[in-house]
This record gives C-alpha cells, structure tokens and sequence, in this order.
C-alpha cells in the first residue's frame, strides 16, 4: 500500500480568517481544496469553479437525490455541500483534501470517514470577529448579525475537534496550521503502510 492523502475538515466562523490562512497552506500542492456547491449568490470578485461551484436550488436537491454529495447542510438559508466527485481520487494521488466547511458538516464527515483531521479556527474575540465582518463589507447588518450568533453556536463545538487553533497574526496562524498539518501526517493511523513496508524489506 501506498501513501494516501489525509482529508483535512476546517471550520470555523463566517469572518474567521480561514480563507487567508487557507490560501497560504495552498500555496503548496500537496493540498487539494474541495470546492463546494451552494446555492448562495456569489459576492463580489468570487468566482464559479474557484471559490464555490454555484448552482441553483433544483440542481443542489438533484446532487443530494442522486447521492453526489458527501454531505451537505442548509446555514443561514442556503445549500451547501461537498461534491464526492473528486475527493477519493485525489487521496488516492497521496494529495491531502482540504474541505471548508460548517460545524454540523464537519461531524457528518468526522462520521462517514473517521481518520479525517477536524481543525477549528478560533476568532481572537466574538468582537473581533464582528468588527471583522464589518470590514469585509460584503454583507448587510441583519445579515451580519445573523453571523454573530451563528458564530457563538458554532465556537461551542470546537471541542469536538482533534485541534482548535487562534487566529491573531497571519504569520503565526499559517505556522500554526502548517503544525497541525505534520502532526497529522506523522500520526500512527496515517502511516500504517510505513509499518508494512519496513516489515517487507526485512
Ligand atoms: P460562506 O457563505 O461564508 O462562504 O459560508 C458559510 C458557511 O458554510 C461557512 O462556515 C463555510 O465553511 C460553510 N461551507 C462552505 N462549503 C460547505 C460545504 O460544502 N458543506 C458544509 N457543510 N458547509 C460548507
């Protein structure tokens, strides 16, 4: 057997700054970002195939009929989900997937594939995280309000993650995820095959 890629689930409040961190760990191709499917409109500059695939209501619920997505979830009135298309070909490669998703999607995945790595990424602050949003200006303020709370329901389930870390300085959070990266690829489950390999050039 040989090296399979490890499928990395990172959640974390709209606003968190996963995005930017996520875009410097990419930067390496190692990693595959998964991109999903909502049926939420685009903001501004994002792009269909980059950021998300963006599909109507009717399509979305066909994927789900049609049993193409990993799992999907409904937050803040919109689908959103995962695509199983390319997920398993590319661990195959020995690329490490990279899903950007939302707490109850994260345990859905944590469930159907148990040596998936759950990161969380913690705001610095509920108020940081506003002031955050408020800049980003991409939202109106109802909308940002129904983040925020949204945002106190979804910090309560990082405990159930395997690492939680803080966003405060971009430097130190992209360090700090690319540690949690190599623990992850150092663990026992994902180097089971390193155990046969050493045992069959005895
Ligand atoms: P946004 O509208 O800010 O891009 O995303 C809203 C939330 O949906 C974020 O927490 C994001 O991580 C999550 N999300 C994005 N794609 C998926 C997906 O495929 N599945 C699930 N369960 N959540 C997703």
């Amino acid at each position: 057997m040989s090296k399979k890629g490890i499928l990395f689930v990172v959640s974390g409040p709209s606003g968190c700054g996963k995005g930017t961190i996520l875009s410097e760990i990419l930067k390496d191709d190692r990693f595959y970002y998964s991109v999903s499917a909502t049926t939420r409109a685009p903001r501004p500059g994002e792009q269909d195939g980059v950021n998300y695939r963006f599909i109507t209501r009717e399509s979305f619920e066909m994927a789900i009929k049609e049993g193409r997505m990993l799992e999907y979830t409904e937050y803040c009135g919109n689908y959103y989900g995962t695509p199983l298309d390319v997920i398993d070909q590319k661990l195959a490669e020995g690329k490490n997937v990279i899903l950007e998703i939302e707490v109850e999607g994260a345990g859905n995945v944590k469930r159907i594939r148990p040596d998936s790595v759950l990161i969380f990424i913690l705001p610095p602050s509920v108020k940081e995280l506003r002031h955050r949003l408020e800049k980003r200006g991409t939202e109106t303020a109802d909308v940002i309000d129904r983040r925020i709370k949204k945002a106190s329901e979804e910090i309560r389930c990082a405990a159930g993650y395997d690492y939680i870390m803080v966003n405060g300085p971009l430097d130190e959070a992209v360090a700090d995820m690319k540690t949690i990266i190599s623990a992850a690829e150092m663990s026992s489950a994902a180097n089971k095959y390193k155990i046969d390999e050493v045992l069959e050039n005895a």
